[in-house]
């Protein structure tokens, strides 16, 4: 994109990318070339924040280009700059354009993503407060005119003991801003303008290095350590169970990229998840780290990212939008978690910062090190065809033992007489820690959003001959559809696999688990949590901190509790039904349940004593439950690659999503049908188009939803194409919505 380096200072133009290009939903950049002004001439740099003129406005606009001529001949002139120092460096400005062209978006909602909020202010994350006068006590206090309401703001003011704004002390005080104002004017109180010190920069806590580190940890560290030091942008997997110390390497490695004059960018799935995590990283690096917390102010955000931006702090400690923190001089990134979901984006810009972590490491030249105990199959993959380095963690600190697995087939069960949802022996292990006082996780992998049906005699499940994904039993009498091609089936009575006539439909929620719970348990303590409960807001910290506590025998929760959790007191999980998660329409279902049983697995028995594991299914058999039972994932990961090749799915395929949202129905489905044929024409020798299908949650808020999916070769052309196709359709105030979704991971 930049067509001219920066070293050509003598450039009279610039093409700027104006900020109220943000408000267009095109995906066509808003550039406009712009005069520089003479002495500004040799000043600007790509990814300077300037001020221009745009209609009648003056608006912000980001440098993407220095220009010798431009390309139009009646220009007008930039108006001056934001700040001094570019917000953004050229390496940005490429960034920002290769993910407008990779996941088909605007650049500039890319360019948003980088800057700080509030990025055109001269604020800085900078803010006025009031502090008290300290050059004269005596003088205040000789101030014997003051009132009684004056006296109270001061003394508040005095016991803060950190700079107050006007509308803190008035709350606190209870009086009006005219009180604090006539102090103001007495001298009292002084205006000051402070940095919004970040409320996760207020932890004491130091979390020294061990003093030797495991065998498994050394030999990891010799391999990252040479890279960082040679400054190659290599990619690791560390795969390292629970527990086995893969923060400690992170922390190690990133201290040897400041030992190096270099930043780091350390990245989890979830800050608000990760109390624990930001402890130690900042007990380790103290003011050096910068949080970029969801849950702080704009004003706070924003402090953070200008403290990195001056190298006042070196270590980004973030969701996946921190992948854009303004470190300069990287030397690492880091992705906790790697295989988590989270790390998509599920709004514009939708990027992963794993892809985009690898591109930035490219252009810093450093390397990126991704680690999880249950890694993506797509990085899995990766690692073992050589695209990275694999390393491995396979023991804990701890030296304890995994917990014991057991597998229950509830067909059993059934066959048994047992019509309840827990198995015999799951009720039986309830009842002993309940005994002993001990505690229980109740796992429901996920809220059943449709259901599907099953085989009660050999545990089939009706799948997609063409989609490799489960079809999704239909009320009204429509029968099984696939949610992926829409092939409908009639609802069959008879097991294609066995020749069985008990088929039954499956699919439950929490709730239900919950209510069974109390019935079977009566005189326990139960807590919910999932998506639906912690709409709720604290409820999530509550629920964790009783059952913490100790004050809840029995919690049911969905992937919510997987994630995390340590509790020492619990000694039992039980996964009410794996098969769910397992049946779920999405590709991904086997991956995912697999990842999950071995995480929840992780959650029992991290006290001394040891912890237990039952999971229920009627697919004893599937791979992703026996190996995940048996911890095998090696075994899995194989198995589950091979069918993502027999159906071409990622990681040998790449996938693109287009979900159409609107209504009447049928018009959804038109307009996704009509898009279907023009990207035929134009690449479906590339790529292949399945669908369109409703998406497996169909209605939202009235709004139909259809998608279609592309597979194939989506690189380069093909994606030019698409974006090309996708500029043409012309689209009306009343038409669908159209949804682009490159990589996809929700399928929903
Ligand atoms: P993971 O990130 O893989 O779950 P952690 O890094 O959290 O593992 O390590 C688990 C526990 O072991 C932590 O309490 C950590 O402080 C401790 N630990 C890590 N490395 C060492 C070591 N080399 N010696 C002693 N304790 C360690
Ligand atoms: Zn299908």
């Amino acid at each position: 994109m930049t067509e001219s380096n920066e070293e050509s200072s003598d450039c009279r133009y610039v093409r700027v990318l104006v900020d109220a290009a943000l408000g267009g939903s095109s995906s066509k950049p808003r550039l406009f070339d712009y005069e520089i002004p003479d002495e500004l001439v040799g000043t600007v740099r790509v990814g300077h924040i300037v001020t221009v003129p745009f209609g009648r406005r003056k608006v912000a606009g980001c440098i993407v280009q220095l220009r010798n001529e431009p390309a139009v001949s009646d220009t007008r002139r930039v108006s001056g700059l934001v700040m001094n120092e570019p917000h953004l460096t050229a390496d940005d400005v490429d960034l920002a354009f290769w993910i407008a062209s990779h996941y088909l978006c605007h650049p500039a909602l890319a360019l948003r993503a980088m800057l700080p909020p509030d990025f055109a202010s001269e604020s800085r994350g900078t803010e006025r407060r009031l502090v008290p006068s300290v050059q004269s006590p005596e003088r205040v206090a000789a101030e014997i005119t003051l009132s009684d309401k004056q006296k109270q703001v001061l003394l508040a003011a005095l016991r803060l003991g950190v700079p107050a704004t006007r509308a803190r002390l008035c709350r606190r005080t209870g009086v009006s801003g005219s009180v604090v104002d006539a102090l103001i004017q007495k001298g009292i109180l002084h205006w000051r303008e402070v940095e919004c010190s970040s409320r996760a920069r207020e932890t004491e806590y130091q979390y020294a290095p061990p003093d030797q580190l495991t065998d498994d940890q050394a030999a990891v560290m010799a391999e990252i350590k040479p890279a960082i030091l040679r400054g190659e942008s290599e990619e690791f997997l560390l795969h390292g169970v629970t527990s086995s110390g893969k923060t400690e390497v992170y922390l190690q490695a990133i201290a040897v990229a400041l030992g190096e004059d270099c930043s780091a960018i350390l990245m989890v799935p979830e800050i608000s998840l990760t109390p624990q995590m930001v402890a130690r990283v900042r007990g380790r690096f103290g003011d050096r780290v910068a949080v970029l917390h969801s849950e702080l102010t704009r004003k706070e955000r924003a402090a953070e990212w200008y403290r990195l931006h001056r190298g006042d702090a070196d270590v980004a400690l973030g969701p996946r939008s921190a992948v854009f923190a303004p470190c300069r001089n990287l030397g690492l990134i880091v992705l906790d978690e790697e295989h988590d979901p989270a790390y998509k984006q599920g709004s514009p810009p939708r990027y992963h910062a794993r892809k985009v972590a690898r591109r930035r490491a490219a252009q810093a030249g450093c390397p990126l090190l991704l680690g999880s105990a249950t890694p993506g199959l797509e990085s899995y993959h990766r690692a073992s065809s050589g695209a990275s380095s694999h390393l491995s963690l396979p023991r804990r600190i701890d030296g304890r033992a995994m917990p014991k697995v057991g597998v229950v087939d509830m067909r059993e069960e059934w066959a048994a007489g047992n019509r309840s949802i827990f198995s015999r022996g799951l009720h039986r292990a309830i009842l002993q820690r309940l005994r002993r006082g001990e505690q229980s996780v109740l796992f429901l992998n996920r809220r059943g959003y449709s259901s599907f049906l099953l085989c009660s005699d050999c545990g089939e499940v009706i799948q997609c001959l063409h989609c490799n994904v489960t079809m999704t039993y239909h009320r009204r009498g429509e029968g099984l559809r696939c949610h992926y091609c829409d092939r409908r089936i009639p609802v069959p009575t008879q097991c294609s696999s066995c020749s069985g006539h008990r088929l039954v439909r499956r699919g439950s929620g929490t709730q239900k688990v919950e209510a069974a719970v109390h019935a079977a348990f009566p005189g326990a303590s139960v807590a919910r949590l999932d998506t639906d409960a912690a709409r709720i807001k604290g409820t999530r910290s509550r629920v964790y901190q009783d059952f913490a506590r100790g004050d809840v025998d029995i919690l049911v929760g969905t992937q919510m509790v997987a994630k995390g959790w340590d509790v020492p007191g619990v000694t039992l999980v039980g996964v009410i039904d794996a098969d769910t998660a397992l049946n779920f329409p999405d590709f991904r279902s086997a991956e995912s349940t697999f990842q999950l049983l071995l995480q929840v697995s992780g959650r029992a028995g991290r006290g001394d004593r040891s912890g237990e594991v039952i999971i229920q299914t009627v697919a004893p058999g599937h791979p992703a439950v026996e190996m995940a039972a048996a911890g095998d994932l090696d075994a899995f990961y194989q198995s589950e690659l091979q069918e993502r090749k027999q159906a071409g799915y990622p990681p040998f395929k790449a996938l693109v999503r287009l979900l159409f949202r609107g209504r009447p129905e049928a018009r959804v489905q038109f307009w996704a049908q009509d898009l279907r044929r023009r990207i035929e024409e134009v690449i479906g020798d590339r790529v292949q188009v399945v669908g369109p299908a409703p998406a497996p949650i169909d209605r939202i808020k009235d709004n139909y939803r259809w998608h279609l999916l592309l597979k194939g070769d989506l690189a380069g052309e093909s994606l030019a194409g698409l974006r090309e196709v996708l500029q043409n359709v012309p689209v009306g105030s009343q038409d669908p919505r159209v949804a682009v979704d490159v990589d996809p991971v929700n399928m929903l």
